[in-house]
C-alpha cells in the first residue's frame, strides 16, 4: 500500500486538488451521499455550543447551505474579523497596522452581527489574553521558583501559578465526526487494531519507562484505564502509570540540581561530585550489572528487558506491522489526519495568521530552534572550513600536525606533499560537498568528509584524538557555537563519536572537550556510535562484540561509581544527553533474529551484528547506566539512533520500541501502521529533507509536509551541514527551503521550531524558559504564544486530534470489555 497519490497537505486551499484526489479518501468524503444511510456527517464546529445565536443571520445559513449539503455547518463565521476582536486588547492604544488589519481580512459581506452574549465573552477571553501577556517576564521568574510537580501535568491541575485555561476556549471552526465509530472499516477490524495498538502502545510504554526516557502524557493516561496483565512488572506489582510517574517526578529532581548546579557556577566545568562508590561493575550476557562486592552475589538490580524478551517483543510487533486488517485501519486513520488536517488549515489559516500578527516582539526569526541532528564533524559549512583550513596555514605553517611513518610532519610539509599552496585551495577543490554522485552511494558519502579525499587532513581538523589532541577540531566548534551564540536562537545537538575500539576513548573525549573548553550554552552533545564491529574484527582489533560494549559503557560505569577517579569524564557527561547509532542502513543484513543469537562474547564472527542487535545493546546497557547515575543523583541519557533512512522498515520497530526519538524516519511512509504509532505515542523525528535529497530520497518525494499536516511531531534538522549547505546559517537554510517548496506557512514553521525544542535533550528549566514554564503541559496550557509564537489555535487542534484518535481507539477496546492480550488473540 502507498500513500503517493494523496493530498498534499500543505497546499490546503487548494481545493480542485481536494475534489480530484477525493476518491482515494474513506468514506468520510467519498459518500457524501451515502452519510444519510451511514448516519455520519462531518460538523465543522464554532466553539461556543452554550452560546449558540438563536438567530443566525440569513446570509451565513445560505452561504453554509450552498457550501456543502452533507456538510453540516452549525456556523459560519467571517474567519478574521472575531480574531482581531479576541487578540487586539481594548485597554492599549491600536497600532495603526492592527486597525488596518482588520480592515483587511474582512470583506464587507463577511462582517457578522455578534449577538451581545458572545460579545460579553470575547471581552472575557480578551481579558485573559492580556493578563496573560502582561506576566510574561514574570513568567521567567515564576518558571523557576514553582517546582513542578509532574503529576500535576497529568491531572490537568493548575501548573506554574497560571489558571489552567480548557482547550474548548480557544475559538476556531472545529471538524468533528458524528455518527457510528467504526472509522471506515467493520466492527470485528476495528476491534481487533484497537486490542493491537493498545498492547503495542503498551510495549512502548514499558520499555520508555524502564530506560527512564519519555512517553507522552496524554497516551499515558489513556493506558492507565486500560488494566492488562502486566508482564514485565508482575515481580514488582508496579503499573506502568506508576512507573511513568516515578520516572518524571526523579529526572525532575535530577534536572532541578542540575539547574541550581548551572545557576550558581559561571565555569560550566566546575561540577559537583558526589562521593564515590565502591560496587563491581561487571557484563553479563551483554548487559552490565552492578554487584555490592566482589562475591557478586548480592547487585543492586535494575530491571531491562532480556534479550528473549526483546526477540519477543520484536515478534510481536513485527507481525503487527504486517497485519492486513490493521494496516488498512491504520491507512484509514492517517488519511483522515491528513483531510482532516487539510479542513483545519482550509478553515483557520486565517485566524492562525491573526495571532501571530496579534504577538509583540515575536516571530519566526527569533523563536528558539535546535538543530536536532547535526555531526560535529560536519557541522561548519565547506567555506568555513576552507577559512579555517587557509588561516591555519597562514598561521601555524610550521607547526606539527601527523606523524606520517613515524615522521613528524608540519602543516606546510603536508600541504608540499600534496602540491598545494593556499592560493591554490578552493571550495571545489576541497570536495567535501555532496552532489548527484553520492545518491545511494553512502560509501561515496563517507568519502566526502575526506578534505580533498585526504584522510589526513580529516585527521588533522576534524578529529578529537590526533597528533595535536583535536586543537583544531576544537576551534572550528568553537567558531560554530560563537555563530549560533550570535544568532542567539539557534542551538544544535552535535554528535562526537565514540568508536569502542579502545577503552581509553571516552578519556580522551573528555579531555579534549575539557583542555579546549568547548561548551557553549547553544550546544549539547550526543554520542554517535558507528556500527563498525566487522572492520575491528576484520582488522584483528577485537575477538569478540563484548569488547565494543565494554569500550563504550564500562567506563561510563566506572565514572559513575567513581566520578573522582574520572573528573573529566564526570564533568563532560554534565552535557552529554544521549547516544545516537549511526551508519549506513541499507547495508544487507538479517533483520530478524531469534532467541538463538549468540551472545556478545560469543558473538566472534567476522560479519556485522544486525541493526536491532546493536541498538539492543546499547538500550539495555542505557537502561541499567540510567537507573545507577539516576541512584547516584545524576543526569541520565536517552537514545536517539539514525532510523529508517534506508534499509529494513525493521529498524523503525527498534526505534518504536526503545528510543526516545529517531533521525529521518523516510521508511515510516511505508509502514501505515508504525508512522500510526509513531503518531500516538509522538515520538520526535528529526528530519533533514536537503541530506535526503542528496542521498536517499528525491526533495520532492520527502514525506515531512504529510507527516507534518498528521500531527507527527517532526522537526527539522541539517545532518550535514558540510556536505549539504551552502550559507552560514544552515539549519535556517533548511527552514527557507522546506517553507518556499512545501509552502509552509509562519506557523508551520513555529511549530516546527517548538517541537524542535521539545524533542531536544536541553534541560527542563532552558526549555522553560524558552518555550514558557508549562511547556511540558499537553494541550494549550503548555503553550506559550508570547515564546514560541504558535497560535493557540493549532496547539489546541492537535491536542484534540490526537485525544480523538486515542478515544477512538480506546472506546472500543472498552466497550467489548477486551482486556485479551496479542498473544491470547493468537
Ligand atoms: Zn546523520
Amino acid at each position: 500500500m502507498t500513500y503517493r497519490g494523496m493530498l498534499n497537505t500543505t497546499d490546503a486551499a487548494d481545493i480542485r486538488g481536494l475534489e480530484q484526489d477525493s476518491d482515494s479518501f474513506d468514506s468520510i468524503l467519498v459518500h457524501q451521499h451515502d452519510m444519510q444511510r451511514a448516519m455520519a456527517t462531518i460538523q465543522i464546529q464554532k466553539h461556543g455550543h452554550a452560546h449558540r445565536p438563536k438567530v443566525v443571520p440569513s446570509k451565513q445559513t445560505d452561504l453554509g447551505a450552498v457550501l456543502a449539503k452533507p456538510v453540516n455547518i452549525h456556523r459560519f463565521h467571517s474567519l478574521a474579523k472575531c480574531d482581531c476582536d479576541l487578540t487586539d486588547s481594548p485597554d492599549e492604544p491600536k497600532v495603526d497596522g492592527d486597525v488596518e488589519l482588520s480592515n483587511e481580512i474582512s470583506a464587507p459581506y463577511e462582517v457578522p452581527q455578534f449577538p451581545i452574549e458572545q460579545i460579553e465573552k470575547k471581552l472575557q477571553i480578551q481579558r485573559q489574553l492580556n493578563e496573560k501577556q502582561s506576566g510574561t517576564s514574570r513568567g521567567i521568574v515564576v518558571g523557576h521558583l514553582v517546582q513542578h510537580s509532574p503529576s500535576s501535568s497529568e491531572d490537568q491541575l493548575s501548573v506554574g501559578g497560571e489558571p489552567t485555561r480548557n482547550d474548548a476556549d480557544i475559538n476556531f471552526q472545529r471538524v468533528s465526526i458524528s455518527g457510528e465509530d467504526t472509522s471506515g472499516v467493520p466492527l470485528e477490524d476495528l476491534e481487533r487494531a484497537s486490542t493491537l495498538l493498545i498492547e503495542a502502545l503498551r510495549l512502548r510504554s514499558h520499555y520508555m519507562a524502564m530506560s527512564d526516557q519519555s512517553f507522552p502524557a496524554t497516551t499515558a493516561r489513556f493506558l492507565k484505564t486500560v488494566r492488562l496483565k502486566d508482564r514485565l512488572d508482575t515481580s514488582t506489582g508496579k503499573s506502568v502509570s506508576d512507573i511513568i510517574r516515578n520516572m518524571s517526578v526523579t529526572s525532575l529532581q535530577a534536572d532541578m540540581q542540575a539547574r541550581q548546579s548551572l545557576a550558581m557556577v559561571v565555569d560550566p566545568w566546575d561540577v559537583e561530585f558526589p562521593p564515590d562508590e565502591n560496587y563491581i561493575i561487571k557484563p553479563k550476557n551483554g548487559v552490565f550489572h552492578i554487584y555490592k562486592d566482589e562475591t557478586l552475589k548480592d547487585e543492586l538490580s535494575f530491571q531491562y528487558p532480556d534479550l528473549s524478551q526483546f526477540v519477543n517483543d520484536m515478534h510481536v510487533m513485527c507481525n503487527m506491522i504486517a497485519d492486513g486488517p490493521l494496516k488498512s485501519f491504520c491507512y484509514r486513520r492517517l488519511c483522515y489526519l491528513s483531510s482532516k488536517y487539510q479542513m483545519h488549515v482550509l478553515l483557520n489559516e486565517l485566524r492562525e495568521l491573526a495571532a501571530q500578527k496579534a504577538v509583540p516582539h515575536r516571530d519566526f526569526y527569533n523563536t528558539r530552534k535546535v538543530d536536532t541532528h547535526i555531526h560535529a564533524a560536519s557541522c561548519m559549512n565547506q567555506k568555513h572550513l576552507l577559512r579555517f583550513i587557509k588561516k591555519a596555514l597562514k598561521n601555524n605553517a610550521n607547526e606539527v600536525v601527523t606523524l606520517t611513518n613515524g615522521q613528524p610532519m608540519t602543516l606546510a610539509q603536508v600541504f608540499q606533499s600534496m602540491n598545494l599552496t593556499t592560493y591554490d585551495l578552493t571550495v571545489d577543490m576541497l570536495d567535501v560537498h555532496a552532489d548527484r554522485n553520492t545518491f545511494h552511494r553512502f560509501d561515496k558519502f563517507n568519502s566526502k568528509y575526506n578534505p580533498i579525499g585526504e584522510s589526513r587532513l580529516r585527521e588533522v581538523f576534524l578529529k578529537t584524538d590526533n597528533y595535536l589532541n583535536g586543537k583544531y577540531f576544537a576551534q572550528i566548534i568553537k567558531e560554530v557555537a560563537f555563530d549560533l551564540e550570535e544568532s542567539k536562537y539557534q542551538n544544535a545537538e552535535l554528535r562526537l563519536s565514540i568508536y569502542g575500539k579502545s577503552p581509553d576513548e571516552w578519556n580522551k573525549l573528555a579531555k579534549w572537550a575539557i583542555d579546549n573548553d568547548v561548551y557553549s550554552s547553544n550546544i549539547r552533545w550526543l554520542i554517535q556510535i558507528p556500527r563498525l564491529y566487522d572492520i575491528f574484527k576484520s582488522n584483528k582489533m577485537m575477538e569478540s562484540f563484548q569488547e565494543i560494549i565494554n569500550n563504550i559503557f564500562l567506563p561510563l560505569f566506572q565514572a559513575t561509581n567513581k566520578p573522582s577517579e574520572h573528573p573529566n569524564l564526570h564533568r563532560f557527561l554534565q552535557y552529554v544527553i544521549g547516544f545516537d547509532s549511526v551508519d549506513d542502513e541499507s547495508k544487507p543484513e538479517n533483520p530478524l533474529f531469534d532467541n538463538d543469537v549468540p551472545r556478545p562474547e560469543d558473538w566472534t564472527y567476522e560479519e556485522n551484528p544486525p541493526y536491532a542487535y546493536y541498538i539492543y545493546y546499547m538500550y539495555a546497557n542505557m537502561t541499567v547506566l540510567n537507573k545507577f547515575r539516576q541512584n547516584r543523583g545524576m543526569n541520565t541519557f536517552v537514545l536517539r539512533p539514525h532510523c529508517g533512512e534506508a534499509g529494513p522498515v525493521q529498524h523503525l520497530v527498534c526505534g518504536y520500541l526503545m528510543a526516545e526519538n529517531i533521525s529521518h524516519g523516510l521508511l515510516l511512509r511505508k509502514v501505515p501502521v508504525l508512522q500510526y504509532l509513531y503518531y500516538l505515542t509522538q515520538i520526535g523525528i528529526a528530519m533533514s529533507p536537503l541530506s535526503n535529497n542528496s542521498l536517499f530520497l528525491n526533495y520532492h518525494r520527502n514525506p515531512l509536509p504529510e507527516y507534518l499536516a498528521r500531527g507527527l511531531i517532526i522537526s527539522l534538522s541539517t545532518d550535514d551541514p558540510l556536505q549539504f549547505h551552502f550559507t552560514k546559517e544552515p539549519l535556517m537554510e533548511e527552514y527557507s527551503i522546506a517553507a518556499q517548496v512545501w509552502k509552509l506557512s509562519s506557523c508551520d514553521m513555529c511549530e516546527l521550531a517548538r517541537n524542535s525544542v521539545l524533542m531536544s535533550g536541553f534541560p527542563h528549566f532552558i526549555k522553560q524558559q524558552w518555550l514558557g514554564p508549562n511547556y511540558f503541559v499537553d494541550g494549550i496550557n503548555g503553550n506559550d504564544i508570547t515564546r514560541t509564537n504558535v497560535p493557540e489555535i493549532r496547539v489546541a487542534y492537535r491536542y484534540e486530534t490526537l485525544l480523538d484518535e486515542l478515544s477512538n481507539i480506546f472506546k472500543v477496546n472498552q466497550k467489548c470489555g477486551s482486556t485479551t492480550s496479542i498473544h491470547d488473540k493468537k
